[in-house]
């Protein structure tokens, strides 16, 4: 009798193949491994460095995070003014990296609209509220009645359909950036993206910018990334996306419990190498440096401080039947739970 064949490691890996999902196969947005360096006089600066990021068609998502860890280069990339260094970004199906000269001003033109923190910068100043809104479907060659209606339409639907006359000098803060928001949608793009685009206005006013956007993710169906900085925006979205040091390092999914309250769940994302970022305030609370222990259990990870205590025949040791975490375990999924 011959010993029974050992698998070769090929065989293992295709069967694990077949058992893992096809890696953001029907994401509308996806990053993956997404690298953005910069080089001004020699230095370089590395914005994105390995970033992962994966958003269905419809959702609406914020990003979060520190000045400087990469939130206006991950949106300059994902509306198509600035190409990555390395990595794969594509949005709605297009491939950022690989995009002529003329697909790329189709892309900005056709399947992303995007709406800046400066009202300034998202307005033409000498044109009326429906001007501004028209004059991306008149380059897009739209017929002069379909422009008027469409701008009229979006102006209505986001609350100002009163200001189409005038122009954005004459405009609150708010009405400019309800405005803007009309214009990034003018040609029915698939993705809003949004770059702190209640940075510079006042509570109440950013709390309207804000249920604009999700009135027209809601009613338009359109994909909305948003960064903020606002934790009363981070707060009321399903999903946000933390962002550090260029790379996504945790995210926040909100959810109704069964008994109607929202809960907030904390994850960490897992990239493809199994890199996974531990949140800071974790490590620093167990003085997890450098090195950490870790531990397969039935149905999760145990991670302990390098040098914690191994209590004998305790679960520290190992993978123990049916054992519960001890000391330091930060296991999954999600550590909030129902209640
Ligand atoms: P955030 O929007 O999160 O504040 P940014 O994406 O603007 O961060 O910047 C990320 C990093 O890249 C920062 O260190 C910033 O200084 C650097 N950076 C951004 N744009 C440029 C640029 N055009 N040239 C050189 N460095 C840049
Ligand atoms: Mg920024």
């Amino acid at each position: 009798m011959s010993p029974p064949r050992e698998p070769a490691l090929a065989d293992l890996e295709a069967e694990a193949a077949r058992h893992r999902p096809a890696f953001g196969r029907d994401a509308h947005v996806l990053c993956d491994n997404l690298v953005r360096i910069y080089k001004t006089e020699g230095v370089e600066v590395v914005a994105l460095q390995g970033l992962d990021l994966v958003i269905d068609a419809g959702e609406l998502v914020a990003i979060v995070g520190a000045s400087g860890s990469g939130k206006s280069t991950l949106l300059n990339v994902l509306s198509g003014l600035d190409v990555p260094t390395a990595g794969v970004a594509r949005v709605a199906g297009v491939d950022l990296l690989s995009m002529t000269a003329r697909d790329r001003l189709r892309y900005r033109r056709e399947v992303v609209g995007f709406v800046w923190q400066q009202t300034t910068r998202n307005l033409l100043p000498y044109l009326t509220a429906a001007e501004n809104v028209e004059l991306p479907m008149r380059l897009a060659g739209g017929r002069r009645r379909d422009r008027a209606a469409r701008a009229g339409e979006l102006l209505e639907l986001l609350g100002v359909a009163d200001r189409a006359r005038l122009r954005p000098g004459e405009m609150s803060g708010g009405e400019q950036q309800r405005t803007a928001i009309a214009v990034a949608l003018a040609n029915a793009p698939k993705v809003i993206l949004a770059d702190e685009p209640t940075g510079e206005l006042d509570g109440e006013t950013s709390e309207e910018v804000f249920a604009a956007l999700r009135r027209v993710n809601r009613e338009l169906g359109v994909t909305a990334v948003i960064v903020t900085h606002d934790p009363a925006v981070a707060g009321r979205v399903d999903r946000t996306v933390g962002i550090r040091d260029g790379r996504t390092s945790s995210e926040t999914l909100r959810r109704a419990s069964s008994d109607g309250r929202i809960v907030a769940e904390e994850y960490a994302v897992l990239d493809r190498a199994g890199r996974l970022q531990l949140p800071r305030d974790f490590t620093a609370a167990l003085r997890m440096e450098r090195r950490v222990r870790l531990a397969l259990e039935r149905d999760h990870i145990g991670v302990w401080p390098q040098d914690a205590e191994r209590e004998p025949g305790g679960a520290a040791d190992g993978p123990e039947p049916g054992g519960e975490e001890r000391g330091g375990a930060v296991s999954g999924p999600g550590r909030t739970g129902d209640g």
